[in-house]
């Protein structure tokens, strides 16, 4: 057994706040997304910055992102 790795490997993680304001987030645009999944409908991003990882959250639907970054973590 050689050293499989996965495809898609996630080193960055959402903290409490984070995943409740990108829930948040998820939900204000559920309305146009229904017909989607989540992973169709929103697209996250994580940028490595010195003080810690920034998260934003996208709709994928009508293009709106918002950063759901918690600075309490900085
Ligand atoms: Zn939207």
């Amino acid at each position: 057994m050689g050293k499989n790795k996965p495809a898609k490997e996630t080193t960055f993680t959402m903290n409490e706040v984070e995943t409740q304001r990108a829930k948040d987030f998820c939900n204000r645009h559920r309305h146009h997304t229904v017909h989607m999944t989540a992973g169709e409908a929103f697209e996250f991003t994580f940028m490595p910055s010195m003080i810690g990882d920034v998260v934003s959250v996208r709709c994928l639907s009508c293009g709106e992102r918002e950063d759901v970054t918690d600075l309490d973590k900085f």
